[in-house]
């Protein structure tokens, strides 16, 4: 199923990003964990993909499978590094092939010393209208309600974001946030810019200490005094830690629902036990996680 027909539906939807194995040694503990993820049937699931192509081939295989073994819809992420037009249409022509109907149009992040110049795409928007120019798959894209971090300001990025959207990308989903507030705000913004393509909100369980730091360190995103107490007081202890962290994840999804935002991506990083836990908590409130 394409996603754009899905959100636009209208009915809250939970949805789960995986990521792909880096090497082949890591390739069946992925896949068992991407295999549980989707027997728990979300709404549809993401794979992601190293920036740079490298891992493209585990992403596609773990896509496909999501929807030839599990019924799942799923959908591909392609990034612009290292990606030239001939690659971009081998791999559109290998999705399809695969039965896969949805694709992520990235720019990807820059590997250090990467020269973008030999590359024939330089944002992602240039991506997303290639593909579109090339096939009828829907396309998803990336937004930050706080802010790309190489952008001058959110008012310029928008602008970038606009340009995503006019070159063909359906919908988008967010950058992960912990301050609703922020995404709402964000939300007005873009709707002020005319941009009206479904958001999809990005939601990300933090059930360790070590990973809020390099959530930290990766996106800047801004962590609630809330928050923080939730790490001091429980930081220490791995399981108080997860349980508080899915609760905390838990709640900002109930009261996005409750405030009409019927779009949640859930960024799983591959653990069962959370994406599982985090359905169970809303299984009278999104029809996919009722069971
Ligand atoms: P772009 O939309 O190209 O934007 C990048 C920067 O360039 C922004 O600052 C933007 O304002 C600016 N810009 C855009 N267009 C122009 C223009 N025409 N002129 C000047 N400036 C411009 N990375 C991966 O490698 N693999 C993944 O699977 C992956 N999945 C992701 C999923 C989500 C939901 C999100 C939010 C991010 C994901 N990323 C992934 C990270 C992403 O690749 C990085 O954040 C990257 O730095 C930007 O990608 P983008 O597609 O948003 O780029």
């Amino acid at each position: 199923m394409k996603i754009s027909e899905l959100l636009a539906k209208k009915i809250p939807t939970l949805s789960f990003e995986v990521f792909p194995p880096k090497t082949s040694s890591k390739y069946e503990t992925v896949k068992a964990a991407t295999s549980a993820i989707a027997k728990l049937k979300p709404d549809y699931m993401s794979v992601t993909c190293g920036a740079g192509g490298k891992t493209d081939i585990y992403t596609a295989d773990i896509a496909a499978s999501l929807g030839s073994e599990h019924s799942v819809t799923s959908i591909a992420h392609m990034t612009c590094v290292g990606t030239s037009k001939a690659d971009a249409k081998r791999r559109i022509k290998e999705l399809e092939d695969l039965g896969i109907e949805n694709v992520f149009g990235l720019r990807g992040d820059i590997p250090e010393g990467f020269d973008m110049a030999g590359c024939d795409f330089q944002h992602a928007s240039e991506l997303i209208a290639y593909i579109k120019s090339i096939s009828d798959i829907c396309v998803g894209g990336a937004c930050y309600p706080e802010g790309h971090p190489e952008s001058a300001n959110i008012y310029e990025d928008i602008g970038h974001i606009r340009e995503k959207v006019d070159a063909g990308c359906e919908f988008l989903t967010t950058q992960m946030f912990f301050d609703n507030n922020i995404f709402y705000k964000y939300l007005c913004k873009l709707r002020d810019a005319g941009i009206n393509v479904p958001v999809a909100a990005g939601i990300m369980p933090v059930t360790n200490a070590a990973q809020m730091e390099h959530i930290c360190s990766l996106s800047g995103a801004y962590i609630p005094s809330r928050f923080i107490n939730i790490l001091d007081r429980f930081g220490s202890d791995p399981d108080a830690m997860k349980q508080a962290g899915i609760i905390y994840a838990t709640e900002q999804i109930v009261d996005l629902l409750a405030n009409g935002v019927n779009a949640i991506h859930v960024y799983s990083m591959n653990k069962p036990d959370v994406a599982a836990k985090i359905q169970e908590n809303l299984s009278c409130i999104v029809p996919s996680a009722k069971k």
